[in-house]
């Protein structure tokens, strides 16, 4: 690959178009489609006002992007973040696309982003921009058109909001038009902790295909949100050994295994991991380079970079969240032999129960947890077992098969169904 430099490594989109390209290449890949799924379908930069509890009027920058629609109605989450930038939410709504065919169910891709702190704001300003947020793209959204969902920054709450919203303007309820709603008003048991139990699925996986053990098996992640916590309970369950945390605001280290349910209740307590009796104070930046069997970067982008990937010693990584590595980053871990699940398989589960949250609403019929938990299981082992052979057939390594078997399956619905015109 050419030298570029830290910034255009660190693009999002940049990495996104990296990967894109290189297995496009090697699928031989029509040129008319690769112009096509090259670029997102629909771009949508909104700046609107909000009233805050102050009295002040704040305007805020959002953005919802559609990158493609082949295969179903858009789906993908809303970030509420400071450094939210279309770029990024060019790459997220691109992997949406690419993670929705990885697993084969019927979406396409898109992804929305709000420019904003949630964590300096009231619940009243976050409901506001939420609100305003929702009606400015309203027409764009829907559940056979585009189907948002949570990210970082944003949860059940803002779902809800959200659904509420759509539906005062439809005049009707609308249940369908978003999913990671609550339990009570259209969400689906298991959606929750569902994209930690899909990397608990893929980690499985990996150790049969790797012929490694379970029991004891050292694990550290990188996050303690949504994903990241989920993922340790239930792979701590499981017989995993929970050995490192890295949070934003520092980590723990505990090589005898970190009480996964005793941190949760301490975090709730006290709103950070730090203090925690049960292992000691860890910079963060170590906990990824320390000595581990798996590494779960769960929290944000670019975490694994030219910087310090020749300096990672797992011997799987798995990422929870969404391009955790750069693409620079890929060659170094492949000539390390470092086993990596991407992304668009790895922290699959949330999208695929939000794709049976989705069918629940529709049906107005609810499942067992049990029921979403057998579904999820068998299309993320498959989905595990579909990339690993590609593969190995065509001599790539995990993050390219799952490019190459998504690109694969969306250029052949366009052209199944012929471009309009
Ligand atoms: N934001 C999550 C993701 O990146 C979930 C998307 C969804 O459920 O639509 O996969």
């Amino acid at each position: 690959m050419a030298t570029i430099s830290l910034e255009q490594e660190i693009n999002p989109w940049e990495a996104q178009a990296a990967r894109f390209d290189f297995a496009a290449r090697k699928l031989n890949l029509d040129e008319g489609l690769w112009r096509v799924l090259r670029y997102p379908s629909r771009e949508i930069i909104v700046h609107f006002p909000v009233a805050m509890d102050d009295g002040r009027i704040e305007m805020f920058t959002g953005f919802r992007v559609l990158h493609s629609q082949a295969r179903g109605p858009g789906k993908g989450g809303i970030r509420f973040a400071p450094d939210v930038s279309l770029d990024e939410v060019r790459a997220l709504a691109s992997w949406m696309t690419w993670k929705c065919a990885v697993v084969n169910i019927p979406f396409g891709g898109a992804k929305g982003g709000v420019i904003c702190d949630p964590r300096k704001m009231s619940q009243g300003e976050l409901e506001r921009v939420t609100r305003r947020y929702t009606c400015e793209i309203i027409e764009f959204i829907g559940p056979e058109k585009d189907v948002p969902a949570p990210d970082m920054g944003t949860n059940e709450q803002t779902m809800a909001w959200i659904m509420d919203t759509y539906s005062m303007h439809m005049r009707q309820t609308v249940t369908s038009v978003v999913t990671g709603k609550p339990l009570t008003i259209g969400g689906s048991r298991g959606r929750r902790e569902a994209t930690g139990r899909g990397i608990s699925i893929v980690c499985d996986e990996a150790l049969k295909h790797l012929n490694i053990a379970r029991d004891g098996c050292r694990v550290i992640i990188q996050g303690f949100g949504n994903v990241g916590s989920n993922a340790a309970r239930l792979m701590s369950d499981k017989g995993y050994k929970i050995i490192g945390i890295a949070e934003y605001d520092g980590g723990l280290y505990n090589p005898n295994g970190i009480d996964v349910c005793a941190l949760s209740d301490y975090r709730q307590r006290n709103g950070s991991v730090l203090g925690f009796k049960g292992a000691e104070a860890y910079d963060s930046n170590d906990l990824l380079i320390a000595d581990c069997d798996i590494l779960i970067p769960a929290a944000t982008e670019n975490v694994i970079t030219s910087r310090n990937a020749d300096q990672i010693r797992a011997r799987i990584i798995c990422e929870g969240a969404n391009g955790p590595t750069t693409a620079v980053a890929d060659e170094i871990l492949a000539d390390k032999r470092i086993f990596v699940i991407p992304d668009i398989l790895a922290n699959a589960g949330g999208v695929t129960a939000s794709y049976f949250e989705w069918v629940q609403d529709r049906q107005g019929y609810f499942w067992k947890e049990a029921e979403v938990n057998q579904r999820l299981e068998s299309i993320i082992a498959e989905s595990f077992d579909d990339v690993v052979r590609y593969s190995e057939a065509h001599d790539v390594n995990n993050r390219i098969a799952a490019y190459m078997l998504a690109i694969d399956r969306v250029a052949f619905n366009i052209k199944q169904r012929g471009i309009y015109a």
